[in-house]
């Protein structure tokens, strides 16, 4: 589809930014680049963005701004000291990051004030995804805001779902990552337990992947290597989405479900596992790698 080209500030060109910038100027945008790194600001150059030499000078002018960074306190500052009041205030902005729903709220309440439009919009799919155009937005903001987003983010993603108002796509994101997190534990023990009992892997995944235990963690994510569709399982854990990201969005949720009395049992399993795996070193490996501690522990009692 022909989209109108569109005047784009971006800051945060890191493993995720750098990607979705370079598909926001393979789509015709004209991209205003920062970011604190020297490598991400060349790395920017080469796939066709203007670099500048402050987050202020990329939000100066343009019809909307992007950013993709790594936490709330990051988002807060780089909105309160760099884009509200920088960029134009008829411009659309929109944060791809995954944050706390408070931040989420509280930075588009100030932008509000300032007459800004602004939506959270945070993403499911990694680096390939990034990369590829093929991410998955969840966006938190009025009808309005998300209509004058959509066309941007569609220009990065496979799928843009409007979540509901602000804050609602991070809590979409952190409600997600929290499932995934506790199947991706249940299908590494489900596995190891499989194993025990002298199932051959090959044919637990064959049974259960068309069974009641069948889920994205199984047959999209297979954390065995060797069984089911090439996964990092394959590559010694390497690449794919780090455990320390996912500890990341476990304790996010775990927040949020304090914040709104929720129960989740599973989920706080899974954020002590992962903190465990993290603590023994492994935050650097793909999530699924959860699999060599718990094969390791055997079973505890
Ligand atoms: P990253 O650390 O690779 O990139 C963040 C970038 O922000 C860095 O390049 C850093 O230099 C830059 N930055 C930090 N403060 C800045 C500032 N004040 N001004 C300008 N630039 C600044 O992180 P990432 O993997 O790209 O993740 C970004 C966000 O996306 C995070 O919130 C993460 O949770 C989320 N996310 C990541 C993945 C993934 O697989 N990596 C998947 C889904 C969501």
């Amino acid at each position: 589809m022909e989209r109108d080209a569109v005047k784009i500030g971006f800051i945060g060109l890191g493993n995720m930014g750098g990607g979705m910038a370079a598909n926001l100027v393979k789509a015709g945008h004209e991209v205003r680049a920062f970011d604190l790194a020297e490598a991400a600001l060349a790395h920017a150059i080469e796939n066709g963005c203007v670099t500048t030499g402050s987050a202020r000078e990329a939000a100066a002018g343009v019809e909307a701004v992007v950013t993709m960074l790594p936490a709330g306190k990051h988002v807060r500052q780089v909105y309160a000291d760099c884009v509200i009041g920088a960029a134009p205030t008829d411009a659309i902005l929109i944060d791809c990051s995954t944050i706390d729903i408070a931040s989420a709220k509280a930075v588009a309440a100030q932008a509000a004030d300032q007459g800004y439009q602004m939506v959270d919009a945070p993403v499911s799919g990694g680096i390939a995804a990034a990369n590829g155009g093929t991410l998955t937005f969840m966006v938190g903001g009025s009808d309005e805001d998300f209509a004058r987003a959509q066309p941007i983010l569609a220009a990065m993603g496979k799928a843009v779902i409007h979540a509901g108002g602000s804050g609602a796509g991070q809590a979409a994101k952190i409600a997600n990552n929290m499932l995934l997190g506790a199947t991706m534990v249940a299908t590494c023990e489900a596995f190891l337990l499989a194993k025990k009992l002298g199932l051959d892997l090959q044919t637990f995944y064959d049974i259960s992947s068309k069974a009641s235990g069948q889920s994205w963690s199984m047959t999209s994510y297979c954390p065995v290597p060797g069984v089911g569709p090439e996964t990092p399982a394959d590559r010694d854990y390497q690449g794919g989405f780090a455990a320390a990201l996912m500890l990341k969005d476990l304790k996010l949720a775990m927040a949020a479900a304090q914040d709104a009395d929720a129960s989740v049992p599973m989920g706080a399993a899974a954020e002590s596992l992962y903190q465990a795996f993290a603590n023994g070193g492994g935050g650097g490996l793909d999530f699924s790698a959860i699999i060599k501690m718990l094969d390791a522990e055997g079973v505890k009692g």
